[in-house]
Parts: structure tokens; C-alpha cells; sequence
């Protein structure tokens, strides 16, 4: 067992430090996309059958169940299709970012993912408005894309 002054002086520093944030589930069909992200590239799925993007991955086109299943780079630009804005939360990492945005955002490429919406004041979000990719690092050599509204002229 931990020495009592060990275990205090451990209490502390969990305290002063932000918690780790939760992680996606890395594992399975979308692997290859979290480990792009890390290098900075949004990947989407598309059929190389029907030629047909889908969200989210899998091994089998949801449009025509072909297994041809393929990555291509999306270009990290999309719509904001509906938000909302999480004022309460109970999980310790999410708890530190409140208030933030919780985004459906439509991609150019024709897929709707969620994600957040960050570097973006809360009240000029609106639905149609532009946003695109930023990644942010996370551990296990992965990066988790978040959203912002477009530059102007972007
Ligand atoms: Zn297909």
C-alpha cells in the first residue's frame, strides 16, 4: 500500500493537473483514421464499388454492401448541419472545457460526423455556418479532429 504522505502528495498534484481526456475507441475499421489525424488528414470512407462516401467506418458499404471499402483524404472543410452548446457535464475532462459545442458537422465529401467546435466564439455559431479541421494531439499516436469557423476567404 501507498506510504500516507505519498498518497497526499498524490492527491494533490491530480488536483492542480487537468484530467486526461476520455479517448475513442482506436480499434477495429476506424484505426487507420485516428492514426491519419496524428499526421494532420481527415480520412472518410468511400465505396470503390458504388463510389459512395458513408460515415461512420466499417468494412462494408452501408449504400450497396460491397467489402471494396477504401479511404480517401477529405478536404477538412464542412457545414455546420446542427449544434448544441453542454453547459453541465459530469465527466472530470469535459467538466474543465464547459461551456463548449457539440457539432454535427456536414463535410464536403458528403458525410455528417460530430465533433466539437473550438477556437470559436459560442455565440456566433449558427446552423449552414462554415468550419473546418483542426487536430488535436492526443496520447497513443492518435489526434482527435475538432472544428472552427472558416477563416474569411477561406
Ligand atoms: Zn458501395
Amino acid at each position: 500500500m501507498a506510504h500516507t504522505d505519498c498518497g497526499h502528495l498524490e492527491q494533490i498534484l491530480v488536483s492542480e493537473n487537468i484530467p486526461p481526456r476520455p479517448l475513442p475507441d482506436t480499434r477495429n475499421a476506424g484505426e487507420k483514421f485516428w492514426i491519419a489525424a496524428a499526421e494532420g488528414v481527415l480520412l472518410v470512407p468511400k465505396c470503390t464499388a458504388c463510389s459512395r462516401t458513408f460515415w461512420h467506418p466499417r468494412p462494408r458499404c452501408p449504400h450497396c454492401g460491397s467489402t471494396s471499402v477504401d479511404w480517401i483524404k477529405a478536404t477538412g472543410n464542412g457545414t455546420v448541419h446542427t449544434f448544441t452548446v453542454v453547459r453541465q457535464s459530469g465527466d472530470p475532462y469535459f467538466k474543465t472545457k464547459l461551456p463548449y459545442a457539440v457539432a454535427m458537422i456536414e463535410l464536403d465529401e458528403g458525410v455528417r460526423i460530430m465533433s466539437n467546435i473550438v477556437d470559436t466564439p459560442l455565440e456566433v455559431l449558427r446552423i449552414g455556418m462554415r468550419v473546418e479541421v483542426l487536430f488535436e494531439a492526443a496520447p497513443g499516436g492518435i489526434a482527435i479532429p475538432l472544428f472552427r469557423a472558416q477563416s474569411r476567404g477561406a
